[in-house]
């Protein structure tokens, strides 16, 4: 042994004995998405313990995004990595297995999701899809709110001293998520059912659309990494026509080209059709300090999005007023649709 590799190793040792490990001050919790990092800052807001560290950022898609370096070293370097699971992060599965092997706790969302039984859930849903684990189950308020209670389940495992607020915290959010539903459902479901058919670019929706009484039609299907041919855009185009759709929807975290190459065939047709006054949240929220970045604001701005775009299309919509109780509320200007816009 070197005198400079006795030197680190008598180093380390004194760290390990005297000044513990870094997490001896907090914990390290590695989130992937967006979705993850959000729940872990609602369920330990008070704790005080958790430092998180979110990788993927707002408008990144999940199915695709490849973990960097700086990733691998991050999740190393935890006590906890949270991920979205069910294959939503399909290039990490590697990692994951080699995290694993060295002692960091890897712990999937979805599972208690998966556990329930609400692995399949869409409204009116095609065979094709009957057997499918589909990823995107957050996108029912019911599901996420199984999902908060098996986190902070874990959260309290993991760093007893803290357990109360974990499951404090879980139980205050589960009632902010009834009022979320509640207030959702009551606009979604007051546009006639013949219309309820949300025309995206990837096929995220398929749980919201079990919550809220609406079929589903992607252009792609379950996961981005299925490129989407010109034989998916013109049935999106016969489906729109069949079903006379006053609005398709881009997905922040997908380019827009095939959404946009559906509208202009209706549009070649004569077919008075529209794009989402905004771009809906799929698979990434928005920034962590915007209304967006909170789930919360992610599916109350997409069910408001929804609901005025087929308002501005002439679709008789009832959008119920914000419960004073649930928050975050939505930005003033949201509330203002600019259809011509
Ligand atoms: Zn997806």
């Amino acid at each position: 042994m070197s005198r400079i590799q006795q030197l680190t190793r008598w180093l380390a040792l004194l760290l390990l004995a005297f000044g513990g490990s870094a997490s001896a001050a907090g914990l390290d919790v590695v989130a992937t998405t967006t979705q993850a990092a959000d729940l872990l800052r609602v369920l330990s807001a008070g704790a005080g313990s958790l430092r998180i560290t979110a990788l993927m950022g707002a408008g990144v898609d999940p199915h695709l995004y490849q973990p960097t370096e700086a990733d691998i070293a991050a999740m190393n370097a935890a006590e906890m990595v949270v991920y979205s699971g069910l294959h939503l992060e399909g290039q990490f599965e590697t990692v994951f297995e080699a995290l694993a092997e060295q002692g960091v706790t890897i712990y999937a969302l979805s599972a208690p999701v998966k556990a329930a039984g609400f692995i399949i859930g869409g409204y009116d849903l095609s065979d094709a899809l009957k057997d499918v684990d589909d990823p995107h189950f957050w996108f029912d308020p019911r599901n996420w709110q199984l999902t908060a209670a098996g986190l902070a389940a874990a959260l309290a495992d993991f760093d007893p001293p803290n357990a109360e607020i974990y499951q404090a915290n879980a139980a205050a959010y589960s009632q902010q998520l009834d009022l979320l539903f509640d207030w959702a459902d009551a606009g979604l479901r007051s546009i006639a059912e013949r219309q309820r058919y949300l025309v995206t670019s990837h096929d995220a929706f398929q749980y919201f659309g079990a919550a809220f009484g609406w079929r589903m039609r992607a252009i792609q299907g379950l996961s981005t990494e299925d490129e989407a041919g010109v034989g998916d855009i013109q049935a999106t185009v016969d489906f729109a026509r069949a079903h006379d759709i006053p609005a398709l929807f881009v997905e922040s975290s997908i380019p827009p080209d095939t959404v946009q190459a559906v509208l202009e065939a209706l549009r070649a047709e004569g077919k008075q059709a529209r794009l989402g006054l905004r771009e809906l949240y799929g698979d990434a929220m928005d920034a962590p300090e915007s209304f967006g970045g909170t789930y919360i604001g992610m599916l109350a701005q997409n069910a408001l999005t929804i609901m005025q775009s087929y308002a501005c299309m002439g679709a008789d919509v009832f959008i119920p007023a914000w419960p004073p109780a649930l928050q975050p509320q939505p930005p003033e200007e949201l509330w203002h649709a600019e259809c011509d816009a």
